[in-house]
């Protein structure tokens, strides 16, 4: 083995392991301004997690700077650059439904979603939030069952994703900056030699990096650890999807009412239409290791009762299931930065259930904590700070 790399030694400036969203997006913002190869163990993309999402951009969901990022997103989605093959969205209203109990939590809801509006009242003239009675709710989604709802809170901004289309984007764009990417390329091994990395992976191949992204989603404590960097607890859940055909009588409100998801305000299922059918899901968050997730079958029943309890879709039957992680760190943040010990090595990781509706504003703050320690200034005004992303912040210290 080369124990004498010197810097003329090194292939890329950077290399990131992992080719789901947060890879490929972050690869295309680094690429501007250095070197850059993807490594990605699958033999196909985003086969993971980015493959088994639901497609949706909610600008209403996860906490205060989860929604700032997404916010922060909603114009690369809807004027994509020339390089994505646009158009990227369609509009799909969310509804989130409260019915017998579930009052606290959808005022919680509308409490914390205002609370940024009004806060940030600048950057958030798409979103248009509102509390709605039972009447009003079921006019917007007719599939729901009548007397069920109590109350409603409406997000008008929230829109439908194509996430193949924003993948490939950002993989057009990398490989138009010069940027490379290796399928069938998991890293094994990792070995500091004087300023860069000497990777290996599983079929013997070697790269020297200046600094490696640990994008590796689900795997990214696994990776940090083969860097001798400590974890940051990040804790794969497991959330089960699945499609039904529609009902046998679909109501002729429905056929002429804007397409929209449907959630319930404790979140213990959503839906929306899907082709002919609805794409389900029990919304459960079941912690499990890094794996090919499965789908709980179990879980499928119990959202099946609460869906026919709630909606007139007179689930009966699943055409087709899939489950993926959603990784999450202790405070359902984004961990984003240098790690604070590990020279070289670099954290894109705890992406939650909001990947894909940040990863265009995420990308952007990955590649500038990189390349110059500071954050964007639209990111910053929009209520984004380096310290809430920052590998070594307390909350993570559990
Ligand atoms: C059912 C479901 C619904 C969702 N709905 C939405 C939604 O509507 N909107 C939204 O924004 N988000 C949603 N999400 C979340 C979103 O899908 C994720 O946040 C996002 O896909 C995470 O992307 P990632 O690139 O971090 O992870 P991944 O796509 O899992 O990519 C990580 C990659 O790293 C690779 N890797 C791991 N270890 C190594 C190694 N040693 N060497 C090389 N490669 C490695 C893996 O093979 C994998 O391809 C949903 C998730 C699920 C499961």
């Amino acid at each position: 083995m080369d124990n004498t790399a010197s810097i003329t030694d090194i292939d890329y400036d950077t290399i990131v392991i992992g080719g789901g969203i947060a890879g490929v997006s972050i690869a295309y913002e680094l690429a501007e301004h250095r070197s850059v190869a993807v490594l990605e163990r699958e033999s196909t993309l985003a086969y993971h997690t980015t493959g088994r999402s639901a497609a949706t951009f909610l600008e209403s969901y996860g906490n205060a700077v989860v929604r700032a990022l997404t916010r922060s997103s909603r114009e690369f989605f809807t004027s994509p650059p020339e390089f994505v093959d646009g158009p990227l969205t369609a509009d799909l209203p969310l509804l989130v439904i409260a019915g017998e109990g579930e009052l606290d939590a959808l005022h919680a809801l509308h409490d914390a979603v205002t609370a940024t509006s009004n806060k940030h009242a600048g950057t958030v003239r798409h979103t248009s939030v509102a509390l709605i009675d039972a009447h009003e709710a079921e006019t917007i989604n007719p599939m729901l069952r009548p007397g069920y709802t109590d109350l409603a809170m409406v997000d008008y901004g929230s829109l439908e994703l194509d996430v193949h289309g924003l993948h490939q984007g950002f993989l057009r764009g990398l490989r138009r900056r010069g940027g490379a990417v290796m399928k069938s390329a998991g890293l094994v091994s990792a070995r500091r030699e004087r300023s860069a990395w000497l990777l290996e992976d599983a079929a013997g191949n070697r790269l020297r990096a200046r600094t490696v992204v640990n994008a590796a989603g689900a795997w990214c404590d696994d990776v940090a650890r083969m860097f001798g960097a400590a974890p940051i607890g990040i804790q794969p859940m497991r959330r089960t999807a699945f499609m039904v055909p529609g009902p046998k009588t679909i109501p002729a409100e429905f056929s002429a009412a804007p397409r929209t998801m449907t959630m319930s305000a404790s979140e213990d299922f959503y839906f929306k239409p899907d082709g002919a059918g609805f794409l389900c899901s029990p919304a459960e968050e079941t912690p499990q290791p890094p794996s090919d997730a499965n789908p709980d079958d179990l879980e499928i029943a119990r959202a099946i009762e609460r869906l026919n309890e709630a909606t007139r879709l007179e689930v009966r039957s699943v055409s087709t299931s899939w489950a993926g992680l959603r990784n999450f760190t202790a405070d359902r943040t984004p961990v984003v930065g240098p790690d604070p010990v590990v020279d070289g090595l670099f954290w894109f990781a705890g992406q939650g259930g909001y990947g894909i509706q940040m990863a265009p504003a995420l990308a952007r703050a990955g590649a500038s904590l990189a390349d110059s320690g500071g954050l964007p200034v639209d990111l910053l005004e929009a209520g984004v700070s380096a310290a809430a992303l920052a590998p070594g912040r307390t909350a993570l210290a559990a």
